[in-house]
């Protein structure tokens, strides 16, 4: 992507955020750098949605709601070498919801609808529990609202599911608003070269 274009693009999607969230999202802005030299990202050992031992407490749901950009530029991300492929996803499904006539959880997680569950290989119908599926996070759709990553622990489940700033999306903004919201103070700016 060349320089002019990248400017281009970061403009004119400033331009479609500033329009949506006002003043907030017109300080975002005009942070925009050109040519970045820093990026923000979140340390998830801090983020209390990824956290070990943070069981039991309340979803903090900032990196989609303090974002200057109208669908924030964190998402969640599903890495799958760490994920067990379960056949109850307690990401995937709300496991305190009904349980349907097919023996799984009724309702999804997910608010807004953003992860797709699909069969790997052969499935065997007499053995459910032993039929293994690949998660995946649609990008389109996910705003970062930390609901799987909260779920996605030991003891239910592996802790494979992330958030992550998309530096592609990200403004960049001196002052990140959802770094000052942060309640665990996870964001970090560091030299690009380094994250
Ligand atoms: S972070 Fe929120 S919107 Fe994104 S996939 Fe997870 S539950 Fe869905
Ligand atoms: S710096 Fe923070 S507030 Fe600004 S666009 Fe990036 S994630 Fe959103
Ligand atoms: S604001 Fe901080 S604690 Fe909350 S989800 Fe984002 S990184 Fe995690």
């Amino acid at each position: 992507m060349s320089d002019e274009r990248s400017r281009r693009e970061v403009l004119g999607t400033a331009a479609r955020g500033a329009a949506l969230v006002g003043l907030a999202g017109l300080t975002g802005v005009l942070a925009v750098k050109a040519n970045k030299t820093y990026a923000w990202s979140i340390d998830i050992t801090k983020c209390v949605n990824s956290k070990l031992g943070a069981l039991g407490v309340d979803v903090c749901e900032a990196c989609a709601t303090d974002c200057v950009l109208t669908l924030s530029a964190v998402r969640a991300v599903n890495e799958f070498s760490e994920c067990g492929r379960c056949y109850i996803c307690p990401a995937y499904y709300d496991i305190t919801s009904a349980v349907g006539p097919d023996g799984l959880p009724s309702e999804k997680l997910c608010p807004r609808d953003a992860i797709e569950r699909e069969a790997i290989g052969w499935i065997d119908p007499d053995d459910p529990a032993n039929n293994f599926y690949e998660y995946t996070i649609d990008e389109k759709l996910c705003n970062g609202c930390g609901r799987c990553v909260m779920e996605c622990k030991e003891p239910a489940g592996l802790g494979s599911i992330r958030l992550e700033v998309r530096h592609n999306v990200c403004l960049d903004c001196n002052r990140c608003s959802i770094a000052t919201a942060c309640p665990e103070e996870a964001y970090e700016r560091d030299a690009l070269s380094t994250v």
